[in-house]
């Protein structure tokens, strides 16, 4: 029988949260040591532990099925591979930064610089469509020191809070894009591998639409019951369970995570009582 072959980054920043993201869509691995391969016992995928920076070439291949890495690292190596999903972790930005005492007034500013970088082709590409001029540097890591020890004017990296920039007494100065996990696919596929695929989607999309949702739990007088449905209009529509008192109800529904404290505010102001947030494991809708 055909199984589905899922490359994930040996040991970074992704391969925790990949591992997890599959567990919680039910796939069980049966050796967890993080070898070169890992077969999972109730679904049929296997698992190859890769550098992230060959996980494109490899599903380009089809060494791979599938792949779970940095938009970043897929843009870069610019390979022909399907993104299927993002997947809402590991989200940085790819910015350019210069020395924290210069005068940054636009994208003018590096003509004719040197960036270093380890992202050529994204920043090449970036500066061709802008019409201007760079010389680029391309370093492997530590990018960050490369001004300081003289090697560049400029420097073109992953920035997630920006510590990283001002120890090495730089600043941000423009955000070139934006990047999270994402999950890739070969494009093409045979039937069989594609059947394992289309589970394996659904799957995660119950799980990254329940950790963008809570199950919300609340009190309201029945005369406030028509406008708090406007609000939290629920998958369907809420759940209405008269109470013990009268004139008084339970409402059930689905708040988006990002709308929650919007949602909470105006729900006081109707009247809601005792409300309650609980984390939904899985969601199809
Ligand atoms: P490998 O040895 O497998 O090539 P690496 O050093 O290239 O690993 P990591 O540092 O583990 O990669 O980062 C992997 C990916 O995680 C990056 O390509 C990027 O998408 C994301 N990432 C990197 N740094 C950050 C950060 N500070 N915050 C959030 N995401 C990040
Ligand atoms: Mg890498």
């Amino acid at each position: 029988m055909s199984k589905l072959k899922i490359a994930i980054q040996k040991s970074g920043r992704l391969s925790e949260k990949s591992l997890d993201l599959l567990k919680d869509c039910g796939i069980k691995l049966w050796n967890g040591d993080l070898q070169l391969k890992a077969e999972a016992h109730n679904f049929p995928v296997e698992m190859l532990f890769l550098r992230d920076d060959d996980i494109p070439h490899y599903v380009e291949q089809g060494v791979a099925d599938v792949g779970i890495l940095g938009e970043n690292e897929v843009w870069e190596k610019d390979k022909n591979v399907a993104i299927l999903k993002k997947l809402g972790f590991a989200n940085c930005k790819l910015s350019l930064a210069i020395p924290k005492d210069e005068v940054y007034n636009g994208l003018a500013y590096f003509e004719n610089k040197r960036i270093a970088t380890s992202y050529p082709r994204i920043l090449q590409s970036f500066f061709k469509k802008k019409g201007i001029d760079v010389s680029i540097e391309e370093i492997g890591g530590s990018v960050e020191i490369a001004t300081g020890i003289g090697l560049a004017d400029a420097v073109f990296d992953i920035v997630s809070t920006g510590n990283t920039l001002i120890m090495n007494g730089l600043k941000e100065a423009d955000v070139v894009a934006k990047s999270e996990a994402v999950l890739i696919s070969n494009r093409s596929l045979d039937s069989d591998k594609h059947a394992i695929l289309d589970k394996l989607l659904f799957r995660l999309q119950a799980v990254l639409s329940a950790s963008k949702n809570k199950y919300i739990l609340l009190n309201a007088p029945d005369s406030a019951i028509p406008e708090i449905c406007k609000i939290l209009p629920g998958m369907k529509s809420p759940t209405i369970l008269p109470l013990a008192k009268e004139n008084w109800s339970s409402l059930h529904s689905v708040v988006r995570e990002d709308a929650f404290w919007d949602v909470i505010d105006q729900l006081k102001t109707l009247g809601a009582q005792g409300i309650l947030i609980i984390p939904i494991e899985k969601m199809v809708i």
